[in-house]
């Protein structure tokens, strides 16, 4: 179970507050409002762009920039062929159910949780406990209608059958799903009724590219295999040197079930993804793997989970690598350069887990994978994926096409191998197998040191020997002996040809932002007693603007002082706004707060007489006074993070009495 989601001062999140003040300040809006809107589809208004392109911003320097990664940004539009090989078309979906009273489409896990959920609520309630649970979605309470949680006392062994099934959900398939909706009889809170078994929902958008719609197409459900299509071109770029990495940044597409949980879960998301390619050779280890070895991860295995709990321990990178929880160094390497990443965004460092993939979770190629979990008043979602993917998509792609979406490595000393060959005498051959010759000669080439083995020891008493041929006769034919040979032979390689693995962080951009708003919020008790007011405690290299300008009155003085500041504060590239509303200078302040603006600055008569301005942090409200060069220095460094606000307070004078306005001017 999870503990109730919290604010940065630990009150109790007021999630339908907070969301109505990032509706009110236009942090996101539902997409096409005014036509009743489409779930899952939502607008960024100014403070929403503002804060992910500065995420953004960060991310292109944590990552792109400190690796010396290649980015692209490839189509979104993507063929069917393409995603027909990568798998996404036979197996990218999601298990949904039906309620055959209302018609009601269920995402069929999320149904299992929900009604599990409730009934270990129910129970809690009937035991008299604290019910300590991840807050109820406003909308999922509205469908069930009021005093939805029934107090009823569960058998202890039957809380823990639950417990245990919510630890491992995401482990089940459409099949164990459908057994665990008739074995624990879960109906549809809104009707009653228990919803038809789950079948799976391809979750990509279908088009038609051009008119002719010869060619099928889907949206992008994520960026990663055009970066896989461009790998032979990227090596180039990159004079043919391993490892790499390749990074995008860009929209994907996912036609969700019945998305709900806000902007955490939507069918039109911005996704930042890397492609690292490493040698598969050696351990996957990592240059710079003892420069993170030290960070500390919370850790849920996939041990504990499948044992039905979901306690974390709390280990270095260096130590879980060793110890083999996390399979290799390059991905220990990424988790721990992930959490830095979303500490440096503001991410409560409180909230963030790593969870390993369970094995029926992990798609079958995969070695190894971790989400990046951010724990909010929905519960724990996944916003990071980190997974080892092996060679599987230059792999398929490349017997797709025939591309050489390899590595062709000069080793420094030739290597004599000894192998098995096949040779086929061509004269015989052809004449002999006539129009199935090509797929006879495939078959036999495809064939494994082992098969050779056990071939080369049947040529040496029989006549002849049988293949499998897909698509030839009854599937399997016979080769005489005078047709093939298959021996040991020794050749010389110069060359090394190995397909490299992939170890793919992913990281949805909309999620961390949500998470992070949540994370940043709190509520300050007002001065004068009215109601408790909304702060964004974000660090000022995220926040959408740095500096808020605040004249103390409308009074002509004042104006070019404030034109002055906020030119140079942009010709640093430094966002600022001037408000010179009537409103009291604690009005203006609180409004800004709401946005997230950690710094203010006040123009007043001692500014006129002395050229001073105050300096006024957010969070704590203290204000320093100073020339306006030292300030502007001041905010430049925090603005850049060299600096926090302790430093300032520490090196300007602390000024405390605000001026008012007097009646008169001397
Ligand atoms: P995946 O490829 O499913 O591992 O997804 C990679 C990342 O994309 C996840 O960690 C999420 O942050 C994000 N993501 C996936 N689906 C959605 C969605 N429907 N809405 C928002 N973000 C998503």
């Amino acid at each position: 179970m999870t503990s109730a989601a919290t604010t940065l001062k630990g009150q109790p999140l007021d999630r339908p507050a907070l969301d109505s003040m990032l509706r009110r300040r236009m942090f996101y809006t539902p997409s096409f409002e005014i036509y009743g809107g489409v779930a899952g589809l939502y607008d960024y208004g100014p403070p929403g762009c503002s804060l992910q392109a500065n995420i953004i911003d960060v991310w292109r320097k944590h990552f792109v920039l400190e690796e010396d990664m290649l980015e692209v940004d490839c189509s979104v539009l993507t063929p069917h062929d393409v995603l027909k090989t990568s798998g996404h078309v036979d197996k990218f979906a999601d298990w949904m159910c039906k309620d055959p009273k209302n018609g009601e489409i269920l995402r069929a896990d999320h149904f299992v949780e929900e009604v599990l959920e409730t009934r270990l609520k129910g129970d809690k309630e009937a035991r008299g406990q604290k019910i300590e649970e991840k807050e109820e979605d406003p909308k999922k309470k509205k469908r069930k209608g009021k005093g939805a949680v029934e107090a009823v006392k569960l058998d202890d062994a039957v809380v823990q059958e639950y417990e245990e099934i919510l630890a491992k959900i995401d482990n089940y398939n459409g099949q164990e799903l459908g057994e665990l909706i008739k074995k624990y009889d879960l109906k549809n809170a809104a009707t009653g009724v228990q919803p038809s078994p789950p079948v799976a929902f391809n979750l990509m958008f279908q088009t038609a590219i051009g008119p002719s719609s010869n060619t099928p197409g889907y949206l992008r459900p994520e960026t990663a295999q055009g970066q896989f299509l461009n790998f032979a071109k990227l090596l180039e770029y990159n004079q043919q040197q391993m490892p790499f990495a390749s990074a995008s940044i860009g929209r994907s597409y996912r036609n969700e079930i019945s998305p709900r949980a806000g902007l955490l879960r939507v069918r039109e998301f911005l996704m930042a993804e890397i492609e690292h390619f490493v040698d598969p050779q050696g351990g996957k280890k990592h240059p710079r793997f003892e420069e993170v070895k030290d960070v500390e991860l919370v850790l849920l295995n996939r041990e504990t989970q499948l044992s039905g709990k979901t306690h974390v321990e709390k280990v270095s990178i260096g130590k879980a690598v060793a110890n083999g929880t996390v399979d290799n160094e390059t991905l220990g390497y990424f988790l721990a350069r992930i959490h830095l990443f979303l500490k440096k965004i503001g991410v409560d460092q409180s909230k963030i887990r790593f969870r390993q993939h369970m094995a029926n979770e992990m798609a079958h190629y995969a070695a190894d994978c971790w989400d990046a979990e951010l724990f909010t008043s929905y519960g724990w979602v996944e916003c990071v994926g980190c997974a080892d993917r092996s060679a599987y998509d230059l792999s398929v792609h490349a017997a797709k096409t025939g591309a050489p979406l390899i590595v062709r490595e000069r080793l420094p000393e030739p290597i004599t191998i000894e192998e098995y060959q096949v040779e086929l005498d061509k004269k015989k051959f052809g004449p002999h197998f006539k129009k199935d010759g090509k797929a006879v000669e495939a078959a036999l080439l495809a064939t494994t040191q082992c098969d050779r083995e056990e071939l080369s020891k049947t040529l040496e008493s029989a006549d002849s020997i049988t293949v499998k041929v897909e698509g030839v006769g009854n599937g399997e034919v016979t080769v005489p002996k005078e047709l093939i040979t298959v021996a040991k032979r020794k050749r010389t390689e110069n060359v090394r040809e190995f397909t490299p693995n992939v170890i793919e962080p992913s990281f949805g951009i909309g999620r961390i932002l949500y998470a992070l708003m949540e994370h940043c919020y709190w509520s300050r008790a007002s001065e004068g007693g009215d109601e408790a007011r909304g702060v964004l405690s974000f660090p000022p290299t995220v926040s959408p603007t740095k500096v808020l300008i605040v004249p103390l009155s409308s009074n002509e003085e004042f104006r070019p002082f404030c034109r002055k500041l906020s030119q140079k504060l942009r010709k640093m590239g430094i966002s600022s706004r001037i408000d010179d509303s009537s409103a009291t200078i604690g009005k203006r302040y609180s409004r800004n707060d709401e946005l997230g603006t950690p710094l203010g600055i006040t123009i007043d008569f001692q500014t006129v007489k002395d050229q001073t301005i105050t300096l006024r942090d957010r969070d704590s409200t203290k204000q320093v006074r100073a020339d306006e060069d030292k300030i502007i220095e001041a905010i430049q460094a925090m603005v850049d993070g060299s600096k926090s606000w302790k430093d300032i307070e520490a090196e300007l004078p602390v000024f405390s009495g605000q001026e008012v306005e007097l009646p008169t001017r001397e």
